[in-house]
C-alpha cells in the first residue's frame, strides 16, 4: 500500500513565466479521481512563484538541494526552514549531477539527509551506478555502498518516511532507460537492503522511485513492477503533457 509518487525534476530550467505556466498546467490537467501523489521541484528562485500556484491543490512542492546548517554566514545557499517555510514538504538529496558536478559525498548527503528530517522534509535520497560501474559488474556494491553512506545516523522511526530514488546514470537524459527489468532488480535490491537495516516492515514503507529517461510511453510498464513506486521525471516533467501522461502511467 504504498502510495505512487511522482515528482518531477525541473533541474537548472524555465525562467519565472514558463514554470508558473508548466505548475498550472500540471494543476488543472491533474484528475480528480488520481491516486498519485504528485510533487514539483522548480529551481529554488521559483519556488516561491510556484507554490502559489499549487497552494490548496494535491500537487506538493520539493526543493533540489539544501544546505545542512541552520542560518548563518553560507553565502548563497538555502537551508530546510526556508524550503518548508516557502512551502516544500519534499528535497531531492544526492542528485548524480550534484555529486558528478558539485562533488557531494555520501556523507554530504548523509548531513543534508537529517537537515531535511529536523525540518519536517520529506528526503528524496537519489543512488545510482554509472554506465562504467554498471559494465564492470559494480552496480550492487555502488548502489549499497551509496545507501549505507547516505542514510548513515538514520533511524527505524524515521526511517519509513523517506523516499529512494534509484536513477542509473547512465539513464539520466541520454534517452536509455534501464528494462523494466533491470530497474526492477535493483529496486529488489534496495529493498532487502533496507530490509537488513531497518526491518522488514520499515523497509515496506520505504517509496522507491526510478529515474533515467521516464516518459510517458514507457512509465506504465516501470511503474508495475513490485518495487518500483514511482519516478523522479526530469526532461519530461518540463512539459505538462508529458508529466500528466507519466501520471496517467501510475
Ligand atoms: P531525465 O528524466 O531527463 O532522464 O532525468 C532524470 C533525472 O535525473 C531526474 O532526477
Amino acid at each position: 500500500t504504498r502510495r505512487t509518487l511522482i515528482a518531477g525534476n525541473w533541474k537548472m530550467n524555465t525562467r519565472r513565466q514558463a514554470a508558473t505556466e508548466l505548475a498550472r498546467g500540471v494543476v488543472d490537467g491533474l484528475s480528480e479521481s488520481s491516486q498519485v501523489e504528485v510533487v514539483l521541484c522548480p529551481p529554488a528562485v521559483y519556488l516561491g512563484a510556484v507554490a502559489e500556484c499549487v497552494v490548496g491543490t494535491p500537487v506538493g512542492l520539493g526543493g533540489q538541494n539544501l544546505y545542512a546548517e541552520a542560518d548563518g554566514a553560507f553565502t548563497g545557499e538555502v537551508n530546510a526552514g526556508m524550503l518548508t517555510d516557502i512551502g516544500c514538504g519534499y528535497v531531492i538529496l544526492g542528485h548524480s549531477e550534484r555529486r558528478q558536478l558539485m562533488g557531494e559525498t555520501d556523507a554530504d548527503v548523509s548531513k543534508k539527509l537529517h537537515a531535511a528530517l529536523a525540518g519536517n522534509l520529506v528526503p528524496i535520497v537519489c543512488v545510482g551506478e554509472t554506465q562504467e560501474q554498471r559494465e564492470n559488474g559494480e552496480t550492487e556494491q555502488v548502489v549499497s555502498d551509496q545507501l549505507k553512506g547516505s542514510l548513515a545516523g538514520l533511524d527505524e522511526a524515521r526511517a519509513a518516511g523517506i523516499v529512494i530514488a534509484y536513477e542509473p546514470v547512465w539513464a539520466i537524459g541520454t534517452g536509455l532507460t534501464a528494462s523494466p527489468e533491470q530497474a526492477e532488480a535493483v529496486h529488489a535490491f534496495i529493498r532487502q537492503l533496507l530490509s537488513d537495516d531497518f526491518g522488514e516492515d520499515v523497509a515496506g514503507q520505504i517509496r522507491l522511485q526510478y529515474g533515467g529517461s521516464v516518459k510517458p510511453g514507457n512509465a506504465a510498464e516501470l511503474l508495475s513492477q513490485k518495487n518500483i513506486d514511482g519516478a523522479l521525471v526530469g526532461g519530461a516533467s518540463l512539459k505538462a503533457e508529458d508529466f500528466l501522461g507519466i501520471i496517467a502511467a501510475g
